[in-house]
């Protein structure tokens, strides 16, 4: 079965890895450029399906809970399993109160287990929620690794755009691009930004409950964290606006305020591409199988979807060959 994958974000590379693995034989397209122009790399990687109840949809959390374990069998070693850290300043307890009262599998936790599990947080924050079950990961490292693991059991990768009639199967995995194109779909803009300081340190992703939209810090490591997100009903990409910019800023600042003296190492904007209910679809279209309405979750929920995908392709063949058969 020739197979071709188009986009190289999250979607694209991992139903590409889940195909190959069945026996496929896979072409990827992406006009793209070392995925500069996928959403998926400027995403947080965290995988918080407890945390993302608080206003997503049930379907998440089942479909999420067991994204960590789904992530170690495609690259092992990569997800590190922390947990989530939820704060809010003390004058805003009532948001921390709230936001329990909207989700399950944390527990609370005070001032000196806050400070064993985050020294740099010490003296901060009264009252903390611990997601323990929770994990994230590096989306860049991943994608890139996720590309050379593919590239070395054989796919081929095209930079650019192929010719469908050179494939007995489509697989449409072009996020955003399709807004527009399918009714439905939407873009839910999301800026970051990029901080280094060797003044703070954290083990794990920490959200700042914020009365516009949740706020997260995520470590990478060597003094470089990611902090996200705006939520904005735009599919308008262009630079981070100030106003968001500062948001961001005030919002790390409220963390730590050693983060005012951190140094700004990059800031982007990425289009989440959203049904209306804010969940995944995987549809067939004739030979195309369409995956797509990823919206926050394209790290959490992609490897399942994959899965999901991947029996839809193989299902219609067996359906095809018994068929035949008969
Ligand atoms: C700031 C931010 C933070 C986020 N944090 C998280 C998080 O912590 N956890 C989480 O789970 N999710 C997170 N998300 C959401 C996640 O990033 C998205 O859900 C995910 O990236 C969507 O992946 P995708 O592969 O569908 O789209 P994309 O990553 O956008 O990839 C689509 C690709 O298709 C390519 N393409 C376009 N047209 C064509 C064509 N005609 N042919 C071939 N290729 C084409 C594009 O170049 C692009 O590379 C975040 C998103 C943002 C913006």
């Amino acid at each position: 079965m020739r197979i071709l994958v188009k986009g190289a974000g999250v979607a694209g590379l991992t139903v590409a890895h889940e195909l190959v693995r069945r026996g496929a034989e896979i072409t990827i397209s992406d006009p793209g450029r070392n995925f500069s122009r996928a959403a998926s790399w400027l995403a947080g990687g965290m995988l918080a399906p407890w945390c993302e109840r608080e206003s997503a949809d049930e379907a998440v959390l089942e479909r999420g809970r067991d994204s960590a374990d789904r992530w170690d069998a495609i690259l092992p070693g990569r997800v590190l399993r922390n947990g989530t850290l939820v704060v809010a300043p003390n004058r805003d307890q009532n948001e921390l109160k709230r936001f329990a009262s909207r989700t399950t599998g944390y527990r609370w936790i005070e001032e000196r287990e806050i400070a064993t599990l985050e020294p740099s947080l010490a003296g901060r924050f009264r009252h903390a929620l611990l997601f323990p079950q929770e994990a994230h990961l590096n989306p860049r490292e991943v994608l890139q690794l996720l590309k050379n693991d593919l590239l070395a059991k054989g796919a081929n990768f095209i930079e650019g755009l192929a010719d469908d009639g050179d494939f007995t199967e489509i697989v449409d995995c072009t996020g955003a691009a399709r807004v527009g194109e399918s009714r439905e779909l939407r873009g839910v803009r999301g800026e970051m930004l990029y901080l280094q300081t060797q003044e703070v340190a954290l083990s794990r992703p920490v959200r700042l409950l914020h009365p516009r939209f949740p706020v997260y810090i995520v470590p990478r490591g060597e003094g470089l964290f990611m902090v996200g997100a705006t939520m904005i009903e735009t599919d308008s990409d262009g630079p981070i606006t100030a106003r968001s910019l500062m948001e961001l800023l005030n919002a790390a600042y409220a963390l730590h305020p050693a983060f005012a003296d951190a140094a700004i190492v990059e800031t982007g904007a990425g289009i989440r591409p959203a049904f209306p209910d804010n969940l995944p679809r995987v549809t067939r279209q004739g030979k195309t199988i369409l995956i797509n309405g990823f919206y926050r979750h394209g790290f959490l929920l992609a490897p399942a979807m994959a899965a999901e995908a991947a029996d839809l392709i193989f299902s219609g063949h067996d359906n095809d060959r018994n068929r035949q058969c008969a």
